[in-house]
């Protein structure tokens, strides 16, 4: 059985040197993050041109996603840690004002009185520091601590519920997309998007460098889950960004936001990574603790396109054996029915429905599987989103890049080729290609749909063959 579900890794110190990265390869990664809240620019160009020569060295097709760091609200430097006891009194000043009381620090966002009120509860250093704000002035907050804790330099402060208003992209964020167009990068992952219009924002700076780069809209807190349709379809694919949902949300409602935006990415149509903390154990220990087992199990279940783990590769002690889990986690619960959220999904096009008559040919044949001939990649797109019961999707496409986009779908091996000038030859070429790398077995079942075959005339086909 091969991997339906894709798997994508952060690269870090742990994982930067060519070898590591040819053993993430080896191990079943197919789409390398750079996650630029880390990342120098020197070194995402050295491990960009690494991971692209490693992948012609083994002929395996890999992607590259650039994840913009966005407009994080953070606190300034401090000497040492600030000790917080419950009942202390912080303070929370715009850079260049000096402190009022002692323990008092800077942040970066100078607006932040005008987006918060009196009562508000703000979390500070991945949601560990909880303080509520008792009085605002001009540039200040004054905050009741309300749980024990040490305060460092440049912590997170995340506002729930709060409606900031950051702009979408920061200037250290448009350094990152010329970065990401410079090293013309397959997809870019937007963070803190809060409505359509940021996508659209990050969409026009892409065009500006034309740059093809997919954007990945990272949900991960209220205002986006409030504008989670908007966000979806204006989107290339969702990212659920557990890390900063679960500060976001309440802990228990994590769960049902994950399953509604994977149930909305079905219903529309778009990709969907789950993200964060999958394996986290796993920086530190070779094997994952058994609710991590099973919450991998879940994405699986609910049909999500990719799983992402992030220090667990960029930093941990057992980068290769995280991916090994994922691949052994996913290869087997796919042998189980999916959740099938994707029986919902919206067709109104003619090549939707084209799609979705193969996909029902696949489906009652045993041992099929599905061949698309796709320029743009539009018939892989339709046929990943339909969720094929059991048939593997093999695309074939002339333009590389497109084929790179392609490896985020659920279900999809993409290869590069050439089409033949008779669409017989190009289907005749794409099967012997098939059976040699034991793809399919002759005699199998072999369902053709195809848009940009026969170049006399404008045409959906499906055709059924055998191998
Ligand atoms: C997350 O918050 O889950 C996430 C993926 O974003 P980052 O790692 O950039 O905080």
């Amino acid at each position: 059985m091969r991997r339906k579900t894709k798997i994508i890794a952060t690269l870090g110190p742990a994982t930067q040197a060519p070898a590591a990265i040819r053993a993430l390869i080896l191990a079943g990664v197919n789409i390398f993050r750079l996650n630029m809240s880390h990342a120098a620019h020197d070194w995402a160009r050295e491990v960009v041109a690494t991971i692209r020569s490693v992948a012609v060295e083994l002929q395996i097709n890999v992607a590259t996603l650039v994840d913009l760091q966005g407009p994080s609200i953070r606190t300034g430097d401090v000497e040492g840690k600030l000790t917080l006891t419950r009942g202390d009194v912080v303070e929370f000043r715009n850079a260049g004002l000096p402190a009022s009381i002692p323990l008092s620090v800077t942040t970066n966002y100078d607006k932040l009185h005008e987006d918060v009120s009196v009562g508000d509860v703000m979390l500070v250093d991945n949601g560990e520091i909880h303080v509520r704000i008792r009085n605002i002035e001009e540039g200040r907050l004054t905050c009741e601590v309300l749980t024990d804790g040490l305060m460092g330099s440049r912590r997170h402060i995340n506002l729930p519920g709060i409606r900031v208003n950051l702009p979408p992209l920061t200037d250290k964020d448009m350094l990152d997309i010329d970065l990401a167009a410079e090293l013309d990068v397959d997809f870019i992952a937007i963070s803190f998007v809060r409505d359509a219009g940021h996508i659209r924002t990050l969409r026009g700076q892409l065009q500006n460098r034309n740059c093809s780069a997919r954007i990945v809209s990272k949900i991960e807190d209220q205002e986006a889950v409030k504008h989670l349709s908007e966000i979806i379809e204006e989107s290339d694919a969702v990212m659920v960004a557990r890390g900063d949902l679960g500060i976001e949300v309440y802990l228990e409602e994590l769960p049902i936001v994950q399953r509604t935006i994977l149930k909305e990415c079905a219903r529309i149509g778009r990709k969907v990574i789950v993200a964060t903390h999958m394996l986290e154990s796993m920086i530190e220990n070779p094997v994952p603790t058994r609710a991590e087992v099973t919450d991998v199990a879940n994405a699986v279940y609910e049909q999500a396109d990719a799983v992402m783990v992030s220090g667990e590769t960029s930093v941990g002690h057992y980068p290769v054996k995280c991916i090994e889990v994922l691949d052994r986690i996913a290869t087997r619960m796919e042998r189980e029915p999916g959740a099938g959220f994707s029986r919902q999904i919206e067709l109104s096009n003619e090549k939707h429905f084209t799609v979705k008559s193969a996909v029902v040919l696949a489906n009652s044949l045993e041992n099929s599987i599905l061949v698309i001939f796709t320029a743009r990649g539009v018939l892989a797109n339709y046929a990943a989103h339909q969720r094929p019961e059991r048939a593997d999707i093999f695309a074939f496409c002339p333009d590389e890049k497109i084929v790179r986009a392609l490896l985020m779908n659920r279900g999809v091996t993409p290869f590069r080729m050439d089409f033949a000038s008779q669409p017989e030859e190009s289907i005749r070429i794409a099967i012997d290609f098939l059976k040699e790398k034991g793809l399919v077995e002759t005699g199998h079942p072999v369902v053709i749909v195809s848009d940009v075959l026969n170049r006399e005339f404008d045409t959906e086909a499906i055709l059924l063959r055998k191998a």
